[in-house]
């Protein structure tokens, strides 16, 4: 029996929405406890080998029973290339610890909180944005998520429009989620690099919010490039990095390793 044998859950859910980004569900095991935002390694069982396995975002939230999966398709990559031909029923591997620093508690208490991704970084805010505290603990979230074409922002449009209907979290959501979208190399509503819209004034502008003050936390999720880049504009306002053990105005995590 291979060791990672009690670490093996079934797929329940799978839908691919472009060539290379799909999601899927896994069965969550009952003593799995996590934290909204956080993530954790997952791979394919292999019968000979040590499995391959990668950090991933839950995307569900930490009540929901099932564990979501939202994932980028590389080409010829070791997993990926393996893990888009998944089936309902197949098995996940998944390591029993979570972990992550974009997480409600590595924050200090504000007034709005911002969740800023682009690609696959938009899943631990599918996470997030579906769990009660986030709303409990600040007065408005603005979620906002840029791929380079309109069809990559399918997933985000969705988990956003379900968690405004769903029975358990629109209560807690009443007024308080504000999205915004843009698009970097196809026309679209809103373009360009969220750097830039928040440099410009323009994302304020168009959601008809304040810009920036100390009250504002935030957590964003994107390339290194991205997160650097929004690393100094946080600086540039004199907001904190902040982790687990020492919370403070913002939190970042890398999409992917490259
Ligand atoms: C903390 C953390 C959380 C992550 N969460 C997710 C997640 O929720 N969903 C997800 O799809 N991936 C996520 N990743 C990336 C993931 O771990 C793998 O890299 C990815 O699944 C590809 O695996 P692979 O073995 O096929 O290719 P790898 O050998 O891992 O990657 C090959 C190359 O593909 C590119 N790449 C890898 N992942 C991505 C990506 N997500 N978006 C754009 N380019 C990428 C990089 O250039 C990388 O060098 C996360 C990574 C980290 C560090």
């Amino acid at each position: 029996m291979s060791k990672f044998s009690n670490n093996c859950h079934k797929v329940t859910f799978i839908k691919h929405w472009t060539e290379s980004l799909f999601s899927f569900r896994i069965q969550r095991p009952q003593s799995f406890k996590f934290r909204s935002g956080e993530f954790v390694m997952i791979g394919l069982p292999h019968e000979n080998d040590k499995p391959i396995l990668r950090a991933y975002s839950i995307a569900s939230p930490s009540w929901s029973e099932e564990l979501e999966f939202y994932s980028i398709i590389v080409k010829d990559g070791p997993l990926t290339s393996k893990l888009k031909n998944i089936k309902i029923n197949d098995e996940i591997i998944m390591m029993p610890k979570s972990t992550g620093t974009l997480v409600l508690d590595a924050l200090k208490p504000g007034k709005r909180l911002f969740l800023l991704s682009s690609g696959t970084g938009f899943a631990p805010f599918a996470s997030l944005i579906r769990e009660p505290e986030t709303y409990e603990k600040f007065e408005t979230v603005v979620v906002t998520h840029t791929c380079r074409t309109v069809p990559e922002l399918a997933y985000s449009q969705e988990i956003i429009n379900e968690s405004n209907d769903d029975e358990i979290i629109k209560d807690f959501i009443e007024n308080k989620l504000i999205s915004y979208h843009s698009t970097t190399r196809e026309s679209f509503m809103n373009n360009g690099r969220i750097t830039e819209l928040i440099s410009t004034n323009k994302i304020f502008n168009d959601l008809k919010i304040d810009h920036i003050s100390s009250d504002d936390r935030f957590m964003f999720c994107g390339s290194m490039g991205l997160n650097n880049d929004l690393k100094a504009i946080m600086i540039e306002h004199n907001l904190q990095e902040g982790a687990n053990n020492n919370p403070a105005e913002f939190v970042l995590e890398k999409a992917f390793v490259g």
